[in-house]
């Protein structure tokens, strides 16, 4: 019973830490990494609050040292998938009857765990397991998952304030119910944040989850299920089931209790779930809530106005941060003729310039790609540009994966805007420019806005602000996340939210009370206070 009515604390944006040389930040994040470095752990399933361990091992490693193994981990099959889907469906009642605050003070005990006492160990998780630089884990798994469970509370404050109007001798509510099922929350490889974030926002709304990670990921989502665990999430209420994507999702996507998706990765794995649910639609008790953040092939455009310096900047940070594998990642760029000169020198000076190695080195501003799928799609596209009478490797194009995944930071010049790797989505530090006429601008518009079938992030750098307007206008629909002088990636919790349309996603905008809405089914309720005792109307005297 609640017998007040609450505010959510005020959040805030958790500080990026620097990790600079001297701080006690950097010396406390390398003690915790040599000695997470040099242990093998054994990742169990759990469900309902318990290990599960099923004997059928996968392994994790480290993409940039690929021979050394971090984790054993332990893979579900079609038995652990149905205990998984039976303990969120029997703590959904308890769950879901909790008062809010009890619910959104498991989430904010987390956030403030994670930013002090776990936050080495989870961003030391996300280095080793995903190949991420310091930094870059301090910006995702650290800072942003703090902030979507900070944020995510306060939103969902609001949204329990949504409240209709009365007439007199009424009083209408609203009541902002779970779903009535379990959500499938199913994470990518490539944000430790949004890995915790799927889960926890459902969960947060009164439901329970069945939660598949990444296989690539799985150390890091070991430690956020932990975490959640410490902060005292109840048994059953997020069920962590690893395994391959099919074994886990044809089964769950079976089940007649399947309330919700939450789901972000590629295109071609939530088309396969969407069909999967419309051949299945008979089964369930109600409608699958549906969201997916998905592919993308992000752009940044320049004007002839615009400022070289910035625009460089914006292409190394935008296109090869985090080895390329952010969503909103820059992967093609248009550059006016007139800038082109100056813009080349200067890019070319700078990829050349970037260091790439093992995380643990903290000079390095790029380590490995995920795993050797992705190093192949990576050299594949490399060597076709190669041979490609319309398209030249500018800068870059080294791939040597002898001890980590690696791929040196390139760049392909294609005369044809149009060519694949200006349409398809390579997900690595593979970046295509094409060089347009300067006077060509609004053309160009067409041809950015036409080019790919997805529509997530994109950058327009001008600064004649009739080419802003213009670009603002005529990409309208091209970018969920739109950029005017800024690089397309870095979307801040509660500052940018996040998703995009076309084949991106349903562009449910994560971190944002947009997002939460589609983890509640209202219930009206209409009481009359002095109901009629006679049916007949005053029209009918
Ligand atoms: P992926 O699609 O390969 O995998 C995503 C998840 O789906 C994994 O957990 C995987 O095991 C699971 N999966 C695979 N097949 C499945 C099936 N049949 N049933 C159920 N689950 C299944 O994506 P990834 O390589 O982990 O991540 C990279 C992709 O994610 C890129 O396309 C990127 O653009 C996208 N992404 C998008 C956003 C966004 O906000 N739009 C954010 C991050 C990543």
């Amino acid at each position: 019973m609640s017998l007040a009515i609450s505010r959510a604390p005020m959040p805030v944006n958790e500080p990026v830490r620097s990790y600079a040389p001297n701080t006690r930040e950097r010396a406390s994040l390398q003690a915790r990494l040599q000695q997470m470095s040099a242990e093998t752990i054994e990742i169990p399933l759990c469900i309902g609050g318990k290990d599960v361990r099923t004997g059928k091992l996968g392994r994790a490693v480290m993409p940039h040292r690929h021979a050394h193994t971090i984790a054993q981990f332990h893979q579900a099959g079609t038995h652990e998938v149905q205990q998984a889907i039976d303990a969120a469906v029997a703590a959904q009642h308890d769950w879901a009857r909790l008062p809010w605050e009890a619910r959104a003070a498991v989430f904010l005990k987390a956030a403030d765990l994670l930013a002090g006492p776990w936050r080495d160990t989870l961003n030391t998780a996300t280095m080793m397991g995903q190949s991420k630089t310091c930094h870059q884990a301090e910006i995702d798994s650290a800072c942003e998952l703090i902030d979507f469970l900070r944020f995510n509370v306060s939103f969902y404050e609001q949204l329990l304030r949504e409240q209709p109007r009365s007439s007199s001798g009424m009083w209408n509510r609203v009541e902002h119910r779970p779903l009535e099922g379990f959500v499938f929350a199913v994470s990518p490889f490539n944000f430790t944040a949004i890995a915790g974030n799927l889960p926890s926002s459902a969960a947060l709304c009164g439901n329970t989850v069945v939660w598949k990670p990444a296989s690539t990921a799985v150390y890091s989502a070991h430690f956020i299920m932990r975490l959640f665990r410490e902060a005292g999430l109840p048994d059953g209420v997020i069920n962590l089931v690893t395994g391959s994507g099919g074994e886990v999702g044809d089964p769950v996507l079976e089940s007649r209790h399947l309330a919700g998706i939450h789901f972000t990765g590629s295109t071609r794995v939530f088309h396969q779930m969407w069909r999967k649910v419309g051949d299945n639609i008979d089964k369930y008790v109600s409608y699958p809530r549906l969201v997916g953040e998905t592919g993308g092939k992000d752009f940044i455009l320049a004007h002839r106005s615009a400022d070289a310096d910035a625009l460089v900047a914006a292409i190394v940070r935008g296109a090869f941060e985090y080895q390329g594998q952010k969503c909103s990642a820059a992967s093609r760029a248009y550059i006016p003729s007139n800038l082109w000169p100056q813009a080349k020198d200067r890019l070319v000076a700078a990829v050349e310039g970037i260091r790439m190695g093992d995380v643990a080195d903290f000079s390095n501003f790029m380590g490995a790609v995920i795993d050797a799928n992705s190093f192949r799609t990576q050299a594949n596209a490399i060597e076709e540009a190669k041979s490609a009478a319309d398209a030249s490797i500018l800068v870059g194009g080294g791939c040597d994966d002898t001890e980590g995944y690696f791929v040196r930071p390139t760049i392909i010049q294609t005369t044809n805007p149009s060519y694949r790797t200006m349409c398809d989505e390579l997900f690595g530090p593979v970046l295509t420019v094409h060089v347009y006429d300067e006077n060509q601008w609004s053309e160009t518009l067409d041809v950015v806005d036409r080019t790919s079938s997805y529509a997530l992030t994109g950058a327009i750098f001008a600064q004649e602000r009739y080419a802003i307007e213009q670009g603002l206008e005529r990409l309208r629909n091209a970018a969920g996340n739109f950029y005017i002088n800024d690089k397309p990636t870095g979307a801040v919790v509660g500052q940018q939210p996040f998703g995009g349309g076309r084949a991106s996603g349903t562009n449910d905008k994560a971190g944002s009370i947009l997002n939460l809405l589609r983890w509640i089914s209202p219930r009206t309720i209409k009481e009359t206070f002095a109901p009629p005792h006679d049916y007949r109307y005053p029209f009918m005297g």
